[in-house]
């Protein structure tokens, strides 16, 4: 191997360097993608099991109650439409917690997970589509190098990652 082979991570440091990239977001960019996210979808290996816990829970407590409607909002897990007047204050309890849960838990497998902005891959167009908050580890969480710079991108990086890091 050459003496100055430099490793991803000195790469990383040095466009950093240059750009004034963050050294984490450059040195995320360089590996493969390996998940795709769903604009407001809840779904996935991290979330599922939350939901379904709920619902058992939702079950005992709340006899008859409307189906949730699970979705991802600026990367937190929502009921849409969650009824708060009729839901009895054990509904509530039971779905705050899931809330909680889920924002400490990668949306697309089990491992912890924290806010972080990736973006929306439209198969039909075959290009990135936008940026979005999503609840992520750090395995599943990717920026398309070109797109670091995006001005949308930057602007709910700064207020979703930077503010939290
Ligand atoms: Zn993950």
């Amino acid at each position: 191997m050459p003496k100055n082979r430099s490793t991803a991570a000195q790469r990383a440091r040095q466009r950093q360097a240059a750009t004034g990239e963050k050294y984490t977001t450059a040195l995320r960019a360089q590996r493969p993608c390996t998940t795709h996210h769903q604009i407001f979808s809840a779904r996935g290996a991290g979330w599922t099991p939350i939901t379904q816990r709920a619902e058992q829970r939702f079950d005992h407590a709340w006899p008859g109650h409307p189906r949730p409607h699970w979705e991802e909002k600026f990367g937190e897990l929502c009921w849409k439409s969650f009824p708060w007047q009729d839901a009895p204050a054990e509904a509530h309890r039971i779905l705050r917690e899931a809330q909680r849960e889920a924002d400490a838990t990668c949306q697309s497998c089990p491992a912890p997970g924290r806010k972080r902005v990736v973006w929306i891959w439209d198969d039909y167009c075959g290009t990135w589509i936008m940026p979005w908050v999503k609840t992520c580890c750090d395995n599943c969480y990717w920026v398309p190098s070109h797109l670091l710079h995006d001005g949308e991108y930057r602007f709910l990086f700064e207020t979703y990652e930077e503010s939290s890091a």
